[in-house]
């Protein structure tokens, strides 16, 4: 458990370079996949390029063409004349929060999103797409249709209760946008005819990505590639951060490493000098009461406190860590005893 915090921020690190990496590949599929998309406005010639199809079904196009609702459409509910198909509502609540460095910081939270749709198509030339699963498009273009901000007006008791919580409210903004109806829009994704015998837009089930946009397809390409150059940076600094942190595991375990054979070539020294003590001393004959009472071979060499008793040799002292042999004394020190 030594390297449990460098171990922890390599595991946060790598999740996040996974994540950037797998959003960088993401691009850059999608940007291939543009790239060999045909672009086409909706017109007539899309029932042939379906119909000379063996599946009746062509993988990924780009098709351009109006918005029009197949039925009756959304109101926007700020601007009752604007009519659309997709309509996202937002709640921000806006705050100011005190830090935990004591500062105070503008904060924004979503306390509400809700989407509403209704079936559309896009229109060009007397011919129709429908376009389904609008919400799992990738790029959404919605238009902005209002965007309010209520302040919120703070009592005497919203300010003291501000200040012990750390959390005042500053107002709330709400926000309209729409895909309005008789938008030009551009539809990327895979083009096929439904069981009713229609032709419809919808999410490429290979997970390639699925864009309504207003953005030309020249513009939707910038967008891509500066995602691609954002997340290859992320990827760059991310894998760079978990390279620094491998060195500096790599460095401590090498360190560890020598510190531990050192240590190791040191106690193998002393029992090597240990050896050689005791083969000058067994030269001089020892007398049965000098010998270890554990082995009985080596000479007794420690004495055991608080008792005193010198009865055992260091290679026995080292296993035995409780009670001293001879008096059953518990042993609370062990210190060299030179006799000879
Ligand atoms: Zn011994
Ligand atoms: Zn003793």
């Amino acid at each position: 458990m030594d390297y449990l915090g460098e171990i922890i921020a390599l595991g946060i690190d790598s999740v996040i370079f996974g994540v950037c990496l797998k959003q960088y590949f993401h691009c850059k599929n999608a940007i291939t996949a543009v790239k060999g998309a045909e672009f086409h406005e909706v017109g007539p010639q899309l029932e042939d390029l379906v119909n000379n199809t063996s599946d009746n079904k062509i993988g990924y196009i780009a098709i351009r063409g109006t918005v029009k609702p197949l039925g009756k459409p959304l109101n926007s509910i700020n601007n009752r004349k604007l009519t659309g198909v997709v309509q996202k509502l937002k709640i921000k609540e806006h705050v100011i929060a005190r830090t935990t460095a004591g500062f105070w910081s503008d904060q924004e939270r979503t306390i509400h999103k809700v989407y509403n749709t209704v079936p559309f198509a896009l229109q060009g030339q007397g011919q129709a797409v429908e376009i389904l699963e609008p919400l799992s498009a990738d790029i959404l273009d919605l238009d902005m249709v209002s965007n309010t901000f209520e302040p919120t007006v703070p009592s005497f008791a919203d300010h003291l209760w501000g200040f012990f919580t750390g959390v005042r409210q500053r107002g709330l903004q709400s926000t309209e946008e729409l895909l309005r109806e008789g938008a030009v829009i551009t539809g990327i994704g895979e083009l096929s005819r439904t069981k009713s015998k229609i032709l419809a837009l919808q999410p490429p089930l290979n997970g390639t990505p699925f864009y309504l946009t207003s953005m030309s397809i020249s513009s939707l390409f910038r967008k891509l590639n500066e995602r691609k150059k954002t997340y290859r940076l992320l990827c760059i600094m991310f894998g760079a951060i978990g390279m620094l942190i491998g060195g500096i595991v790599l460095r401590r375990y090498w360190k560890d490493r020598t510190e531990q054979r050192m240590a190791e070539e040191l106690r193998q020294s002393l029992a090597e000098s240990r050896k050689e003590r005791r083969q000058r001393v067994r030269d001089t004959d020892l007398r049965d009461d000098q010998l270890c009472i554990i082995c009985r071979t080596n000479p007794r060499e420690i004495i055991l406190l608080p008792c005193g008793h010198v009865c055992l040799c260091e290679d026995c002292a080292d296993d035995i860590t409780t009670n001293c042999p001879m008096c059953r004394t518990p042993i609370e020190q062990k210190a060299a005893a030179y006799i000879i």
